[in-house]
C-alpha cells in the first residue's frame, strides 16, 4: 500500500529536522510513502500575507497522515500582535479535530536525566488540544486598551473525547493508570473537567485513576516522575507540562507529539522552530523522527498493514541503538550535526532490516 504524507516543512529549523525524518523513513525497505511537501508558516506569510494557500489546507484534509518540522519567528506576527505559527497551527487542530496531543516522555539511551534516582522514565502527556485556554484563539478579546481577555472553555464532548483517548491508551500500557491533571479547586471550568474525567474513568475500571492539582503536581513531577503513567490535562496546562517533563529526559530535542482526532493525524516534535540555531545543521532530528515513527503507528492501527507496524518498530530500534552507540548531536553533550545524526539512523535501519 501506498500513503500520502502531507509534509510541512516550516519555518527556522523545521526544514533541517524533517528532512531527516524523510530520510530514516525513505532508509525502510519495502515502505511505501509519498512526501507531500506544502506551503506553510511564518516564512510563508511574510511574503503571501496569510499562514497557507488553501491549496495546503486541501492536501491535509486528503491525506493519510500529516508530518510537521516546526514553524514560527518571534518577529513575524499578525496584526494583532500575535505570531503566525499558532494561526496555522491551531486551526489544524480545530479544523481536522485533532483532540489528542500526545506526548511520550521517554529515556533514551544516553539521555541526561534531572532524576537519576529514579531509573528510566516512561510517561505520556495527553493535551487537549481543541478548547481550554487555546479556545478564544484568533479571537481574544481587547475589552479597553488596558485591559484583554482569553477564555477558558471547557465542553463535555472535550472533556469526554480526550479522557477517554487517555483512558484507552493506559489499557495498553504496563502501569493502567491516568492522573487527570488539573486545577479543580479554584476554576469552575476545571472542576468539570475533573468531573467528567471521573465519569469517563468510570467505565474503565481496570484503570487506576488519580488527581492532581497543576501547581504542586509540576514539582511531583519533577521529584518523582516515576508515579506516573497516562496523564490528561487542559490544553496550556499540557502545553507547559509537555516542556517541563522533555527536560527530564535531555530536552525538547529528544520530545516528540501527535495531535490526533478520530479521522485525521498531525505529527510534530513538542518543540518549536528553535530560531537561536537555525540553519547551522545543529538541531536535534530525534523528536521528529520519533514523532514519524508515532505517525507509522497511527497508520498501522487504522489500516491494518503490518508493514507499517514493522516500519515503526525498526525506526524506534534504530534510533535507540544509535544512541546507545555514543551518537549524538550537540544539545545531548555530542558532536554530530543534524544531517551526520539523520545518516547515521538511516544507516541503522538499512543494516537492522537485514
Ligand atoms: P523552541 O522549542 O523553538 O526552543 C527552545 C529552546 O530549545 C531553544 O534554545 C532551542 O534552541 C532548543 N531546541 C528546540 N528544539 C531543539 C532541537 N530539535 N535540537 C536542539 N535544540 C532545540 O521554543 P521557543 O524558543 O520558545 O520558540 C521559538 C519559535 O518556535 C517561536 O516562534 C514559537 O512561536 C515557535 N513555536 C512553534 C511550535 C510549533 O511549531 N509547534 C511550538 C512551540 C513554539
Ligand atoms: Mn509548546
Amino acid at each position: 500500500m501506498s500513503y500520502t504524507i502531507a509534509t510541512l516543512r516550516g519555518d527556522g529549523i523545521g526544514p533541517e529536522i524533517v528532512d531527516e525524518a524523510v530520510k530514516v523513513l525513505g532508509a525502510v525497505p519495502g515502505l511505501d510513502l509519498e512526501f507531500d511537501f506544502l506551503e506553510a508558516g511564518a516564512d510563508y506569510y511574510a511574503e503571501h500575507g496569510e499562514p497557507a494557500p488553501e491549496s495546503t489546507w486541501k492536501a491535509l484534509n486528503s491525506a493519510d497522515a500529516i508530518l510537521m518540522g516546526s514553524m514560527g519567528h518571534p518577529d513575524i506576527r499578525m496584526p494583532d500582535g500575535t505570531e503566525v505559527q499558532g494561526h496555522f497551527i491551531v486551526n489544524v487542530r480545530k479544523r481536522l479535530n485533532l483532540y489528542a496531543g500526545v506526548r511520550p516522555i521517554k529515556s533514551y539511551p544516553g539521555s541526561p536525566s534531572l532524576s537519576p534516582d529514579h531509573g528510566p522514565i516512561d510517561l505520556v502527556l495527553v493535551r487537549e488540544s481543541t478548547e481550554g485556554l487555546f479556545a478564544s484563539f484568533g479571537g481574544g478579546a481587547e475589552i479597553t486598551g488596558e485591559v484583554y481577555a482569553d477564555t477558558m472553555i471547557v465542553t463535555r464532548a472535550g472533556t469526554e473525547r480526550v479522557s477517554r483517548y487517555a483512558l484507552e491508551l493506559a489499557r495498553t500500557r504496563a502501569a493502567r493508570k491516568v492522573t487527570c491533571v488539573d486545577k479543580a479547586n479554584i476554576f469552575r471550568s476545571l472542576a468539570f473537567f475533573r468531573q467528567v474525567f471521573d465519569e469517563t474513568a468510570a467505565n474503565y475500571p481496570e484503570i487506576r485513576i488519580d488527581h492532581a492539582l497543576v501547581d504542586s503536581f509540576s514539582m511531583l513531577l519533577v521529584q518523582h516522575p516515576e508515579r506516573y503513567d497516562v496523564l490528561v490535562t487542559e490544553n496550556m496546562f499540557g502545553d507547559i507540562l509537555s516542556d517541563l517533563a522533555a527536560a527530564l529526559v535531555g530536552g525538547l530535542g529528544l520530545a516528540p507529539s501527535g495531535d490526533i482526532g478520530d479521522e485525521h493525524a498531525m505529527f510534530q516534535p513538542a518543540h518549536g522552530s528553535a530560531p537561536d540555531i537555525a540553519g547551522r545543521d545543529v538541531a536535534n532530528p530525534v523528536a521528529t523522527i520519533v514523532s514519524a515513527r508515532m505517525m507509522l503507528e497511527w497508520l498501522a492501527r487504522r489500516t491494518g498493514d503490518e508493514t507499517l507496524r514493522d516500519a515503526a518498530e525498526l525506526v524506534e530500534r534504530a534510533v535507540v541503538e544509535t544512541m546507545a552507540a555514543g551518537s549524538r548531536t550537540r544539545d545531548l553533550g555530542g558532536d554530530l550535526s543534524c544531517s551526520a545524526f539523520g545518516d547515521a539512523v538511516a544507516e541503522a535501519v538499512r543494516r537492522l532490516a537485514q
